[in-house]
């Protein structure tokens, strides 16, 4: 099993009068190996729920244990985390602040023990997986990109550091139909060639089926539904 969540709670802002249940009791297993689509409408609590996979928030109440290691344990570090689960979040603009995109992409790896020829060829692969080209690329400042090729710099950055679990937050979300497709093919793309768990989360329910072994549904904090995508 690649992800087991027991009994999942968080609530916002707890004794406050802007206190909000965002997770209410979440209990999910997902395999390795499996792509997740996890739709639901706004609000209903897909990034609270993605937020609490790489520990950037740590619930209230419940247990996440990603491959056998409960990481809600204070003593896990993020970095732990970290290099299990990549997070894209929905906001990728958010991720990037170095001046080039290759330093940009080459952030988490310089964190991980590797030589210099190592980083460098996890930059290139990753930039080629996403489709950016290097040479044209490399140099140019992560700030001065469209939102889809921001996003993409965003996926290489978190390919770099070969997570065993790659999550996206709305990664469709913003762009035409074309746009759309390409980023589910190369996410298709990318799991075909490393096997990793993948969980994508979306708006459209039509973007989902065309990617994923499983539907999750989210409503008001609870996962309401898992289906295939045929039964939906
Ligand atoms: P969207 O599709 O709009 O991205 P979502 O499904 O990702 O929505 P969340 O962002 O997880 O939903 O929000 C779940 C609930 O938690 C909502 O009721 C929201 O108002 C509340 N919430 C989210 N972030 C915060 C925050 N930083 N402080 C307080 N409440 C929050
Ligand atoms: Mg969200």
């Amino acid at each position: 099993m690649s992800i087991v969540i027991k009994d999942l709670v968080y609530v916002y802002n707890p004794n406050s009068p802007f206190e909000s249940k965002a997770l209410d009791n979440v209990n999910l297993e997902i395999n390795k190996g499996e792509i997740i689509g996890l739709i639901g409408h706004t609000g209903s609590g897909k990034s609270t729920l993605i937020q609490h996979l790489n520990g950037l928030l740590k619930p209230t109440s419940g247990n996440i244990i990603i491959d056998g290691v409960d990481i809600t344990d204070p003593n896990i570090s993020l970095t732990e985390i970290r290099k299990k689960v990549g997070v894209v979040f929905q906001y990728p603009e958010y991720q990037l602040f170095e001046e080039t995109i290759c330093k940009d992409i080459a952030f988490g790896p310089t964190n991980l023990k590797l030589s210099e020829k190592e980083i460098d060829d996890r930059v290139k692969e990753s930039m080629e997986l996403v489709g950016l080209d290097y040479n044209e690329f490399k140099d140019r400042s992560p700030f001065d990109l469209s939102g889809g090729q921001k996003r993409r710099v965003a996926i290489a950055g978190v390919i770099a550091m070969k997570p065993d679990i790659l999550i996206l937050d709305e990664p469709t979300a913003g762009l035409d139909p074309a746009g759309r497709d390409e980023i589910l093919s190369q996410i298709k793309f990318l799991h075909e060639k490393y096997d990793i768990t993948i969980i994508i989360s979306s708006h459209s329910m039509e973007d989902m089926a065309k990617i994923s072994d499983r539907i999750l549904v989210m409503y008001k904090g609870k996962v309401d539904l898992m289906s295939t995508p045929r039964e939906v």
